[in-house]
């Protein structure tokens, strides 16, 4: 069994979530979402902070029953018809309010659901969708150190037994995306992605830094798959601790899947990393 080195409080993840279709592949990502949900004590409540929930307020998620919403088109039939049934927490929504306070996070009781930057993820992580999920929204209109700073504020939350999952993309440029680069990252992401985890690895709360660095304007052309990195960046700072890197690696070129765990021996990292390389052996 894989240990953790502080058992009392939840670990919390970013993940580079990538193409829709890792909803229904196997591959050396899916499979490291598989055996690090495996590896993880089992959590209250998941809080999702995903790239495509990118909005005009801070809300979080407040239903009995979220939908699983189907935000993309162009693919085939059977990602339409995916459903997510995770419940949602209307307890937990109202502990993640008043944990942000003074910043403000609204409850919404009837705009969004589970869109495809958690549910790809959590279809791997938790395929039984037995435990409660809840979206965190992305503030559109805030700058990028607001999120820094919310994330600080949440990571009470880790006490909580609530697991925060960023889901993202450091480097997410779609249109550089080559598909005869599957596995591999152009010059500029993977030295920007190598600059992202020194910053994490080291010192998250300087993460702002990377913005001054001359590939941040191509790997980062728009903030959205790039901020829910920064809620972890903030929940590290907060507790004057750094990430681990997990599943680093890039894909089409246009987009890192490198991945980030607070609160996680590095021995668990490695077991969900060798699993997840075995498994595609066996
Ligand atoms: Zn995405």
């Amino acid at each position: 069994m894989p240990h953790l080195c502080d058992m009392d409080r939840m670990p919390a993840l970013f993940v580079g979530h990538g193409s829709p279709t890792n909803t229904f592949e196997d591959n050396r990502y899916t499979r490291a979402w598989r055996a690090m949900g495996q590896a993880l004590p089992r959590p209250r409540a998941i809080l999702a902070i995903s790239a495509h929930w990118y909005f005009g307020t801070s809300a979080v998620t407040a239903m009995e029953r979220p939908r699983t919403i189907h935000d993309f088109y162009g693919f085939p039939p059977e990602f339409f018809a995916f459903q997510y049934p995770a419940p949602g927490d209307p307890e937990v929504a109202e502990l993640v309010m008043n944990t942000a306070k003074p910043l403000w996070v609204g409850l919404d009781r009837d705009q969004w659901g589970f869109d495809h930057g958690t549910w790809s993820v959590l279809t791997h992580m938790y395929p039984e969708a037995d435990v409660p999920v809840l979206q965190l929204s992305l503030n559109g209109l805030r700058p990028l150190d607001y999120h820094v700073e919310l994330g600080a504020r949440l990571a009470p939350l880790r006490d909580q037994g609530v697991l925060v999952i960023g889901s993202g993309n450091v480097v997410h440029n779609l249109r550089t995306m080559r598909r005869d680069l599957a596995d591999h990252g152009h010059d500029w992401g993977i030295r920007f992605d190598r600059a992202v985890i020194e910053q994490l690895e080291t010192n998250p709360a300087g993460i702002l830094q990377v913005l001054d660095h001359p590939d941040f304007a191509m790997s980062v052309p728009t903030p959205d798959h790039f901020i829910p990195m920064l809620y972890l960046a903030g929940m590290a700072a907060a507790e004057g601790s750094t990430l681990k890197t997990w599943n680093e690696g890039h894909a089409l070129g246009a987009v890192s899947m490198t991945s980030y765990a607070l609160g996680l021996d590095e021995a668990v990292i490695r077991e969900v990393e060798e699993a997840a390389l075995g498994a595609a052996a066996a």
